[in-house]
């Protein structure tokens, strides 16, 4: 089935996309991916998107993108892509074993958060493990909990659990905070906040029917293990951005995230473009997303215009 574009990922980035490309009579096909409406549907409140001064759910936002863009057309399809050949035009994409085929392509695939790789940690993952703080939070009411990391999430993570936690011991494994200056001082000046430096997360203690009971650390000057009881781990060490299946075709940068311009959302393969998390390990808010996938229907559409003048 051949399209003018297909989107993958249906995040803000690929629903904005989606909304844009729909306006323009494309008549987008959107392959929503293994998380419709992307990460914002596994968070609660979205207080910072413009427009609700109240804030809004994540999940009841990403709805109304989606909507939005079948309301213009768009056909949205709860649908995997498994693979891509981005070698020839017609590009070509395989989703659940059937074959697509489409001028333009925009990737909107965003990114996943990074775990440590403990088989404790996949064991309990979801029993008091956890990799979000937004979503899990409320289950740790009174209740001491670890947050491992040392950037600007782990800081906002902490914060946000010290609205139910009664104790957060941030484990970092260095001396110093990657986070920003502003989210320092707010973590350094919470009581309830206190910090494990120099300290590696080396097994998570607790079963899937007790939870979490405590924590081995490793301590990274001496080597020494010492055990620290808590009932709750959350993880937050960062973002690997979902490209695996452009490699090979696509420029990345070290990290994996998907190489755009210098200037919009191109990509070194004419004819497709990327845009949200997948391409921007900077800013990684849903209204940056938005705004670059709005680019990407943008630019996508000159492009098509350009080629089939
Ligand atoms: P990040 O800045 O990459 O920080 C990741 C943290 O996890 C670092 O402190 C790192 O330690 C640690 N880490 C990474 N791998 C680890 C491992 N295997 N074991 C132990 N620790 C590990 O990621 P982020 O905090 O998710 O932030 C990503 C971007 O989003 C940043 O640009 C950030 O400013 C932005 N952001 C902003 C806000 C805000 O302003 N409200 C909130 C969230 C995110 P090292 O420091 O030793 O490398």
């Amino acid at each position: 089935m051949k399209r003018n574009i297909i989107i993958i990922g249906s995040g803000p980035a690929g629903l904005t996309a989606a909304i844009y490309a729909a306006r323009a009579n494309l008549q987008p096909l959107v392959f929503e991916g293994s998380q419709p409406g992307g990460q914002l549907t596994i968070t609660t409140d979205v207080e910072n998107y413009p427009g609700f001064p109240e804030g809004v759910m994540g999940p009841e936002l990403m709805d109304a993108f989606r909507k939005q863009a079948q309301r213009f057309g768009a056909d949205c399809q709860f649908k995997t892509v498994e693979k891509v050949d981005l070698s020839t035009r017609p590009f070509k994409i395989w989703a659940m074993d059937e074959e697509y085929s489409a001028e333009a392509i925009i990737i909107s695939t965003g990114a996943t958060a990074k775990l440590l790789g403990l088989d404790s940690e996949k064991e309990l993952m979801g029993y008091g493990v956890s990799a979000c703080a937004t979503c899990d939070g409320f289950f740790f009411k009174e209740k001491k909990v670890l947050v491992v990391g040392g950037g600007d999430s782990a800081m906002e993570e902490a914060i946000f659990l010290t609205k139910f936690a009664s104790e957060v011991w941030i484990v970092h494994r260095r001396d110093e905070f990657r986070a920003s200056k502003i989210m320092i001082e707010r973590a350094e000046s919470n009581p309830k906040i206190k910090v494990h430096w120099n300290s590696i997360l080396v097994d998570i203690l607790g079963t899937r029917e007790g939870g979490v009971t405590g924590a081995r650390l490793q301590d990274t000057n001496t080597g020494a293990i010492r055990e620290d009881s808590c009932e709750g781990i959350f993880m937050a060490i960062g973002h690997l951005p979902n490209s695996q299946l452009f490699t090979g075709f696509l420029n990345m940068n070290p990290a994996g995230y998907i190489k755009t311009g210098p200037v919009g959302t191109a990509t070194n393969v004419e004819g497709v473009f990327a845009c949200g998390d997948v391409q921007d390990h900077e800013y990684r808010q849903a209204i940056t997303a938005a705004g670059s996938g709005c680019m990407a229907a943008i630019d996508a559409e000159r492009w098509l215009d350009i080629q089939y003048a």
